[in-house]
């Protein structure tokens, strides 16, 4: 049975209310929390992030050497990779000036193409900067997504393009459920639907079948 995506989103959003993603103060700081929180939990991103603070500005990150960012960054892991990533994201956002406003203005699918063309930037990065940071509604296929719609007994389909076109296709083209949606998935996972989930306390029960391994 297709899943009603509407229904999920109306109940997940009615238990848990607004998340006002992505939690940084600029659209610059989001796109580096998106590289650094790669293969990593959140706490270990924001240890970075303050040790980076001083230097959250695409001009100020250009300048740095890439050593002294990879030490900076340390905390959240893989930091040589990491800033090696950084490092090409802020070549390609230099070519646009820096001005994330001309890059807002391209459409959808060009940008996400551009992006995947960078050194490190995979399809769910891409995703959440598109949609957190460059307002295109897009749907973000993560682990959590995957293991909710599993769970409630949907066999979605395997490749990250197939998953996200199928959400993307019934959801209205609306920023903000996008917006609130990847956010809602995400906290469902870490409250309820954990890898020992509680069903109980669960909004979605009434339409799970509880498929849990
Ligand atoms: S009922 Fe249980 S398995 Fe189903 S979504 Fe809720 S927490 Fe997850």
């Amino acid at each position: 049975m297709q899943p009603d995506y509407q229904l999920i989103y109306e109940k997940l959003f009615n238990h848990y209310g607004p998340q006002s993603w992505w939690p940084a103060d600029t659209p610059f700081e989001m796109m580096i929390g998106s590289i650094l929180v790669q293969n990593t939990n959140w706490r270990n991103v924001e240890k970075a992030l303050v040790k980076l603070r001083p230097y959250l500005d695409p001009e100020s990150i250009d300048f740095l050497p890439i050593e002294e960012l990879a030490q900076l960054i340390r905390s959240s892991g893989f930091f040589n990779i990491k800033a090696k990533r950084i490092k090409a994201f802020i070549a390609w956002f230099k070519k646009y000036n820096f001005d994330i406003d001309r890059i807002k203005r391209k459409e959808k699918r060009e940008l996400r193409n551009e992006l995947l063309l960078i050194n490190g930037i995979g399809m769910e990065t891409a995703d959440v900067m598109l949609l957190y940071a460059f307002d295109k509604p897009v749907f973000v296929v993560d682990a959590y997504a995957r293991r909710i719609f599993y769970r409630l007994g949907h066999d979605m389909p395997a490749s990250y393009d197939g998953f996200g076109k199928l959400v993307e296709k019934e959801l209205p083209g609306d920023l903000v459920i996008f917006n609130e949606s990847h956010a809602l998935l995400v906290e469902h996972a870490k409250q309820l639907c954990r890898a020992k989930p509680i069903c109980v306390e669960c909004p979605l029960l009434s339409i799970c079948d509880q498929r849990i391994e």
